[in-house]
């Protein structure tokens, strides 16, 4: 870290002590035990007890509702509900409250657009209740078995679903459902968040859910170590920005519901910082002279949190490189 440091000297304060607490949380990692989802929960502020599920209308019969973790869309009609996302099963009550205070009545389908804990686990209430799930391959897969989720900072051991809690319905680039008088498409690109995402779009209203291929909450965290991968996030993000444009209304996995616009600027922000830090790897440097370097400092205000910036850069170097190296065996 001393180097690091000393080559820091220009940076703020506040840089240096973010980037001491980033250091030292990345040198202990490795020997560092996945955190218990209580502690993970508190770490983010999370509360089941005193979070109230809020509801934002997108246009009739399509909803958001805002808990504890993931956002989910919900389409609720005369045919029933379906839903995209869906929290913890602790949530699961709130969430159906929600849904029946917009005239609905249970989950009939729920779609996952990826399998972490944040949007998946109240799969737990909902499959074994009778609803159907419905997930790309490969995130129905991750469901069967024990996965370890490395944030840089933090790490969580998510466990194995139990079969009812898994998807009954999965597919592999593209999946349709016509419901409630509408189109509403899953569609997976390539490896972005994870390997296994699905953005949802609801024709009718060219609204789009993102699971966590798109964050309005600070910046992304790609799953490196689960096949996620920078490059495929923004070819993800611009297919379907091609599909929905500026004006589509975009619902992202966390933070508040924007459109096409602030998409296509997230995309010029993922794109300079993944040229900043591969034109720095090319160069030779290393991880932490290229985290230490600040390659997102311009867009921290905008973004934000700096510290969250810095794991970022963390699984931007970590894909490339990854690429770098398979192209080298
Ligand atoms: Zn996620």
């Amino acid at each position: 870290m001393k180097n690091v440091l000393a080559a820091l000297h220009a940076a703020t304060a506040a840089a240096i002590a973010a980037l001491a607490a980033f250091g030292a949380a990345a040198q202990t990692q490795a020997d560092n035990e996945p955190m218990p989802l209580d502690t993970l929960l508190r770490t983010f502020n999370w509360d089941f007890d005193n979070t109230e599920v809020t509801t934002q209308k997108i246009g009739d019969g399509l909803y958001v509702f805002f808990g504890v973790g993931g956002n989910i869309a919900a389409s609720v009609g005369d045919q029933g509900t379906l839903i995209v996302d869906n929290m913890f099963p602790q949530m699961i009550p709130k969430v159906e409250a929600a849904i029946r205070s917009v005239g609905g009545d249970g989950v009939d389908f729920a779609i996952n657009t990826h399998w972490h804990f944040d949007h998946a686990d109240g799969n737990l209430a909902l499959g074994p209740a009778g609803t159907w799930i419905v997930a790309q391959r490969n995130s129905a897969a991750r469901m069967a078995s024990d996965n370890l989720l490395n944030m840089v900072r933090f790490q969580y051991r998510q466990p194995a679903y139990p079969a009812a809690a898994r998807p009954a319905v999965v597919f592999d680039d593209r999946l349709r459902f016509q419901f409630n008088g509408g189109e509403i498409d899953m569609v997976h690109v390539g490896p972005a968040h994870t390997a296994g995402d699905a953005v949802v779009i609801f024709r009718e209203h060219n609204a789009a859910h993102f699971g966590d291929v798109f964050n309005n909450a600070g910046y992304p965290y790609i799953d490196v170590d689960n096949g996620g991968d920078v490059d495929g996030m923004i070819a993800f993000c611009q297919a379907i920005l091609d599909e929905v444009g500026e004006a589509g209304v975009i619902i992202p996995g966390h933070g508040p519901v924007t459109d096409g616009k602030a998409l296509a600027a997230y995309i010029d922000m993922l794109k300079t910082v993944r040229e900043r830090v591969a034109a720095q790897m090319a160069a030779g440097k290393p991880l932490m002279e290229v985290v230490a370097s600040r390659p997102t400092a311009d867009f921290d205000s905008a973004i934000g949190p700096e510290l969250q910036s810095l794991g970022f850069v963390d699984r931007v170097y970590t894909s490339l490189k990854r690429k770098a190296d398979q192209a080298a065996d």
